[in-house]
């Protein structure tokens, strides 16, 4: 995968910069230069695969471990009272940087980050989807 022009193997190469907090094999992880409240962290796999699509079973399985193991630094570094992992895949989805990486987001009571609307169903209407859905994997 083409991975020119990309800030995170830029990063992960040593030639920009970065806060490190954790590094092994297979991810690395730092903080985000816009954090959305201190401590923000950026978990991502060393290889330059692009979303959640393009990664091997083994790879989410690292990858999502060192998330779950860092979870609980990061909460207690900045007092967090609850944590969003977040992982956007795709530009419609948010995504900036094309290089599949995990949001490790502290939060608190009232802060300003919000969470996103719901929208009204039926059960036909999940029930059709869920068979939809079924009917892929
Ligand atoms: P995305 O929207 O792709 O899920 O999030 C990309 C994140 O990377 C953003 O939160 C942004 O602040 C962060 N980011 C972008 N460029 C850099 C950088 O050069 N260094 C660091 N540490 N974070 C970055
Ligand atoms: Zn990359």
């Amino acid at each position: 995968m083409d991975h020119s022009n990309c800030i995170f193997c830029e990063i992960i190469e040593g030639n920009i910069p970065c806060e490190k907090i954790f590094e092994d094999e297979h991810v690395i992880a730092f903080l985000d230069i816009h954090p959305v409240n201190p401590g923000h962290t950026l978990v991502l796999t060393k290889k330059h695969l692009a979303t959640i699509h393009d990664l091997p079973n083994d790879i989410v399985s690292h990858l999502f471990t060192a998330v779950r193991n860092l979870s609980t630094p990061v909460k207690k570094a900045v007092d967090a009272t609850g944590i969003n992992i977040e992982m956007n895949n795709g530009p419609d989805a948010g995504q900036i940087v094309n290089h599949a990486h995990v949001h490790i987001i502290p939060r608190y009571h009232d802060d300003s980050y919000r969470h996103w609307p719901g929208k009204d169903t039926t059960p036909d209407a999940l029930f059709e989807m869920g068979n939809a859905i079924r009917g892929l994997l």
